[in-house]
């Protein structure tokens, strides 16, 4: 048994009470909060109480001057894209996939793992606590796999890897009405940047990582990820489902992020996307879907009435310009939202408190109705139980006992909480991530004094830097080609 003790802090719950303390203690057992109560309660229950009266500890952290707040689920990452921060700026979609094919193939192991350590490193220090990795970018093995979770257990993260996989061709970075210049459409044969995988091979692929590593009780899960619809064929996303089924485990997949997955739809089914997989009896809890952007109102019910999570990447959206996905409508038609930074590439950090300050504020631009705003209380809300919900994890995203024991505090002493005016406000309108100064995950202190001190983040750091420099030497001819592919995109 290992216990830590979160003394005399400022707890923001987000319990079931929805209890703000301004001064407590919260209690942790084995990775799993036994008692959160008010200064000078008694909480904890028998045994857990030492000879001063606090709750006996193995570790114990002084809490004066901090807010502890439950840990943020960003629930649509890309671990690979890590190293690509400042590589785009106002590239098309087509021509941003593109790149970033070229930026994240033949990558060896090693620079899987550190870039899976890297977005961890940005991602703890803004308290994310909890992460959906889609990964990774294409034609990965079993080597790829076993280094990235190899990177999830080092980092000390709780982690979903969502194995990204396809069986179709990417026909929504295709020109569609234009044929491909001869030249081009050889070296698209020559360099082959998007082979699908034979489906029996992405099949055995998938369960060997969910037998292998899916142990959520350590902190790490594994779901079939496909990578978008309009890029499978119905027998992959069939398998999916059953596997999700089988094995007890989510689905993540990008839905409806560019107009033309829309029309695609419709030309290859006769209905729009969310019917189609509801005819694949694929919409269910345990479905999560990033970006879906452009829906209408009977999709977004149709998403509510199976209780899929819908991912909001505000700032993705924002950077590609794909559009604003209609949140505020589907909160109110009861959809789950959660929250995702998306990778690096096409939104350059991993800050969760500015996809919340976006989730509640992009949607007022465009809809005169107050009463329909998304609040910070439900931007909040997205960055935590969202997140819980798209992750299949019941037991984080709240300071409550018998949660697991993710928990960052903030240091009130920052600016940007003087004074403390309204904790929830705050935390969505005011906080950057920068007063993060203590992050638990599972227990376990990551982070001290807004420092790293599970790992050697420096080290992660120096070996990330020529990184990018050496894979884009190796890939040269794949990038040359995306480079002319992105071109037909003006
Ligand atoms: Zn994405």
């Amino acid at each position: 048994m290992s216990s830590l003790l979160i003394r005399d802090a400022a707890i923001l719950t987000l319990d079931r009470d929805d209890r703000y303390l301004a001064r407590g203690d919260i209690h942790v057992v084995d990775g799993r909060i036994v008692s959160v109560h008010a200064a000078g309660d008694a909480g904890g229950g028998p045994g857990t109480r030492g000879t001063d009266g606090a709750p006996a500890a193995d570790r114990v952290v002084d809490g004066r001057g901090l807010l502890a707040a439950p840990g943020l689920v960003n629930a649509h990452t890309h671990s690979p894209g890590a190293l690509l921060a400042g590589t785009m700026d106002t590239e098309s979609h087509p021509a941003f996939m593109w790149l970033n094919q070229a930026d994240t193939s033949g990558r060896t192991p090693q620079e899987v793992y550190i870039s899976a350590m890297l977005n961890a490193v940005q991602m703890l220090l803004a308290g994310v606590t909890t992460a959906i990795d889609h990964f990774p970018a294409q034609n990965f093995g079993p080597e790829d796999i076993a280094a990235a979770t190899r990177a999830y257990a080092d980092s000390g993260m709780r982690m979903v890897l969502a194995v990204r996989i396809f069986d179709d061709t990417f026909g929504d970075i295709f020109p569609r009405d234009t044929k491909l210049p001869p030249d081009l459409e050889r070296e698209l044969a020559r360099v082959a940047p998007l082979p699908p995988k034979p489906l029996a091979q992405t099949r055995e692929l998938t369960e060997d990582a969910i037998a292998r590593y899916h142990a959520p009780a350590r902190r790490l899960s594994v779901f079939p990820a496909p990578t978008n619809p309009v890029r499978c064929t119905d027998a992959l996303l069939e398998m999916s489902r059953d596997i999700a089924e089988r094995f007890g485990v989510g689905i993540h997949t990008h839905l409806l992020e560019s107009k033309v997955q829309t029309r695609l739809a419709q030309e290859r089914h006769g209905c729009t996307m969310v019917e189609h997989l509801e005819r694949l009896g694929m919409l269910s809890p345990k479905l999560s879907c990033a970006h879906t952007i452009w829906i209408d109102d009977p999709d977004i019910e149709r998403l509510a009435r199976h209780g899929v999570v819908v991912v909001h990447n505000p700032e993705s959206n924002l950077k590609l310009g794909t559009g604003i996905a209609p949140i505020g409508r589907m909160v109110a038609a009861g959809v789950t939202v959660a929250l995702g930074s998306d990778g690096n590439v096409t939104n350059d950090n991993q800050q969760l408190h500015e996809a919340m300050r976006l989730a509640a504020c992009l949607g007022r631009v465009v809809e005169p109705d107050r009463r329909k705003w998304v609040t910070a209380r439900q931007a909040l809300a997205m960055a935590t139980r969202g997140g819980a919900a798209a992750a299949q994890l019941a037991d984080i995203g709240r300071i409550e006992a018998g949660c697991r024991a993710d928990i960052v505090l903030y240091d009130l002493s920052r600016p940007e909480w003087t004074p403390v005016n309204d904790p929830v406000r705050q935390m969505v309108f005011s906080e950057t991530g920068a007063s993060v100064h203590t992050v638990v995950v599972d227990g376990r202190v990551l982070v001290e004094a807004g420092r790293i001190t599970a790992f050697d983040a420096a080290a992660v750091i120096a070996e990330a830097k020529p990184m990018l420099a050496a894979i884009r030497e190796r890939n040269r001819d794949l990038y040359a080609f995306a480079r002319r592919m992105g071109e037909l995109f003006p």
